[in-house]
């Protein structure tokens, strides 16, 4: 018999497997599955972008091991996609870290700052991936509720003093996951001078900022007077180039955390395949209409499917960006037994809330990550069991 270290123990296991696992067991029995229950964006990456790997891979340079953190044109190529969007200054040379996805930095994060003792705070409902490295760095949480009434946001003035002690670093993410929530730059501002005064180092998760809907294009805490001071960005190529298999991600920011993280990747991972590194610099300094034809699929996605909701009257508010929505249950429901009546009845899946975190009961998460067709019969489907009053 193994015995794990104790550091194992401590790891949270997959909520959304069980999920997965309800959600094949149907698609077995024949039924037409339709799934809104994951993030996996479902269009192709750009083809400018698979022709650059294409050829690429042909480059003998890139057989052999790539520079420890990254190929300098790569971490180029992002601080030029921060300048023309955000107009932030970013040094490519100490201020940008390589990740294989934004996921790993997300986990390392918490072992490069936090010491057992040590507290995180992490958003509830939020990304489950931010609970996996505090518990590796034998770390403690305190979770900060999002509700409604604040619009999704952390109330500052609110945390626990004794908790507040003790806290080194935050985690935020908007355009949000679930709640589809966006941020604003007095926010930001206001996470800055939070920060200064507690010491707290703020991550900024901006996993979804290519996605923001009504014509506003989600802010980034960079832009924010003093947020390299304090803390750092994670962004990804995931979502806005459809390049979630490709595993590209980046933290920018401050170049203390930023060479603690490198330092880390540097004893796990010898940075990223160099061709898919030359094409990552093809998705941020090539043609960006990719990003703006994604940004009106997902808008139409939503009108379609708020279309459909406002039509068997289901109630809620449309995500301002992200590609999530995030569906109050009704009464008499957890947002468990209401995935679950979808998914048998309906052959529907969509995400209960609580596996966000305790503050997301009494809501699921249903993604935009299939057409509108699809998203209207979910809904459809969903008004014969008769359960909402149109
Ligand atoms: N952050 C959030 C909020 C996410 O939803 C995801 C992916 O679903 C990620 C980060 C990680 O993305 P990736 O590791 O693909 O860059």
């Amino acid at each position: 018999i193994i015995k794990p270290a104790d550091r194992m123990t401590g790891l949270p296991t997959q909520f959304f497997a069980k999920l997965v696992a309800k959600a094949n067991a149907q698609v077995a029995k024949g039924r037409d599955v339709i799934n809104l229950g994951q993030g996996n964006p479902d269009q192709p990456t750009p083809p400018h972008i698979v022709a650059k790997l294409q050829e690429a891979a042909a480059n003998p340079m890139y057989h052999r091991y790539p520079p420890f953190s990254g190929y300098p044109f790569l971490k180029e190529a992002v601080a030029k996609r921060y300048k023309e969007d955000y107009n932030v200054d970013i040094d490519p040379t100490t201020e940008v870290a390589i990740l294989f996805g934004g996921k790993t930095g997300l986990v390392e994060i918490s072992q490069c700052l936090l010491n057992p003792g040590d507290v995180c705070l992490v958003p509830d409902p939020g990304y489950p991936d931010y609970w996996s490295g505090v518990a590796l760095a034998g770390a403690d949480m305190h979770f900060m509720p999002l509700t409604a009434e604040n619009r999704f946001l952390p109330d500052y003035s609110a945390i626990d003093e004794a908790a507040l002690k003790r806290a080194k670093l935050m985690f935020m993410n908007y355009p949000n996951n679930p709640t589809g929530a966006v941020a604003n730059a007095d926010f930001y501002a206001q996470t800055v001078e939070f920060a200064r005064r507690t010491g707290v180092v703020v991550a900024s998760d901006f996993a979804y900022g290519a996605i923001g809907f009504d014509g506003e294009r989600p802010v980034s805490f960079l832009q924010t007077p003093g947020a390299k001071e304090v803390g750092i960005e994670f962004y990804t190529l995931s979502k806005s180039y459809n390049m979630a298999g490709w595993r590209v991600g980046f933290a920018l920011g401050n170049s203390q955390i930023i060479s603690l993280i490198n330092l880390m990747q540097d004893h796990y991972y010898c940075s990223l395949f160099g061709g898919i590194q030359e094409a990552a610099a093809e998705a941020l300094t090539g043609p960006q209409q990719c990003v703006t034809e994604l940004n009106a699929t997902y808008e139409r996605r939503r009108e379609a499917l708020f279309g459909a909701l406002a039509r068997i009257g289901w109630k809620a508010e449309r995500p301002g960006g992200s590609f999530f929505c995030w569906l109050p249950v009704p009464e008499g429901y957890t947002s468990e037994s209401f995935a679950d009546l979808v998914l048998q009845e309906a052959d529907v899946v969509v995400a209960p809330g609580v596996g966000f975190g305790s503050f997301g009961e009494g809501y699921v998460r249903l993604g935009l990550l299939t057409s509108e067709a699809r998203l209207e019969e979910a809904v459809e489907r969903i008004g014969k069991l008769g359960i909402f009053k149109a």
